[in-house]
């Protein structure tokens, strides 16, 4: 059904929320098997765990059903202090949010007027944009270098107006990281008031270069450093929506002002405890990948595609021309990939590493589209 929005809507409604860019999520698998009238298709296109969620998680879900009628505790103490533990920081440096795409929201909340604007990569993680828009400030996205985060010229990039910077560590979707050293010498440089550096962790479990930055570590030493981080990838639990902050104190006591009090609810509370302890799941997770990830880029090359060294549960895919054509034809085929050109990459498309199965239905796939295609 067409969306026509009343004209006294228009007057009433600010512009900069009428001209948020809709987000573009990975096509569901009940959706393309309902389309196409096919069973047993694949979604590679959302970065989930292909193992599904821990086993200790669905249990602790079951049980906590049973009490649904009660509202969750809204400073989830058990949570806050098992990630604390987890983490050797203390409770109220955390905040918990419905995904960490809800931290985003409440960052911006906090920090985003007309006129102030904040900087991202050229090819990223939608969110931030749609967050920044709402409140009326402008995002400047700072071309990547080689598909790498360019912090010399992010650095260069701000102005008096800018109050947020998004370093997505691994980036979405090209997967890519900054070191440390490069990361050390932006945060020395910046000024030391006025502007929030996100540090976006959501695939950093995932992370296998010993020169990546952890995030933790920057947060003690500068109080402008929030980092993000999920429950909705290594540990599986992306339908359930936990995501959280970590940051100073005053920091997280700002952004648990503007969090709505019920905003994670108990399930997912204690789902997040039980994923956190469940260490095996993460090492099978973990394992999982690396053998994944072996495995495309073994085939990738046979099939001359470019890809692009990621460090984190997706791969990065790109081709000579417009890559509409090989999504279309992997959908046809029941595989869903992630068509990258809502990321500015009209080239590229974006694989989840599967479990062993899917990852050789996706590059059987793929052959015969490219061989059909001609590419
Ligand atoms: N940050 C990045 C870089 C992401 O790719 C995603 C999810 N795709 C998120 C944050 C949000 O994850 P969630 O809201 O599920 O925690």
């Amino acid at each position: 059904m067409k969306k026509t929005i009343p004209s006294w809507v228009d007057a009433a409604v600010p512009n900069h929320i009428l001209s948020i860019p809709s987000y573009h999520a990975g096509k569901p698998i009940e959706e393309l098997e309902r389309e196409l009238g096919i069973q047993g298709a694949v979604k590679l296109a959302s970065n989930e765990n292909p193992l599904g969620p821990s086993p200790l998680a669905v249990q602790v879900v079951e049980q906590r059903l049973k009490m649904a009628h009660i509202y969750p505790e809204t400073a989830a103490p058990e949570l806050r202090e098992a990630l604390a533990k987890h983490f050797g920081i203390t409770p109220d440096m955390i905040v918990l949010g419905n995904g960490s795409d809800e931290i985003i929201q409440f960052v911006s909340h906090l920090f985003i007027r007309p006129g102030f604007n904040a900087i991202v990569g050229s090819h990223t993680f939608s969110m931030y944009r749609i967050c920044v828009e709402a409140f009326g400030g402008h995002i400047r996205p700072i071309p990547l270098r080689n598909y790498r985060f360019d912090l010399e010229e992010i650095a260069r990039a701000i102005t008096d107006e800018t109050r947020l910077v998004f370093l997505t560590i691994p980036n979405n979707p090209t997967g890519t990281i900054v070191s440390k050293k490069e990361l050390d010498s932006f945060l020395n440089e910046l000024p030391t008031q006025g502007i929030i550096v996100v540090l976006d962790e959501a695939y950093h479990e995932y992370v296998s270069d010993p020169d990546c930055p952890n995030g933790i570590e920057y947060v003690g030493n500068n109080p402008h450093v929030l980092v993000l981080k999920t429950f909705s990838k290594i540990y599986g639990l992306a339908g359930l929506r936990v995501g959280y902050g970590i940051a100073s104190p005053w920091l997280a006591d700002l952004l648990n002002r503007v969090k709505p009090p019920f905003n994670v609810n108990s399930i997912a509370q204690a789902a997040a405890v039980a994923a956190l302890e469940d260490q095996d799941h993460v090492n099978n997770s973990l394992e999982n990948n690396r053998r994944g990830l072996v495995y495309l880029e073994k085939e990738l090359s046979k099939l001359g595609v470019k890809i692009v060294p990621t460090q984190a549960n997706f791969l990065m895919i790109c081709f000579e021309t417009n890559a509409e054509p090989v999504y279309g034809a992997l959908l046809r085929r029941g595989v869903i990939v992630r068509y990258l050109a809502s990321f500015g990459l009209d080239n590229c498309i974006r694989v989840t590493i599967g479990t062993e199965v899917e990852n050789h239905r996706f590059v059987n796939a793929l052959r015969e589209v490219l061989n059909h295609l001609g590419t």
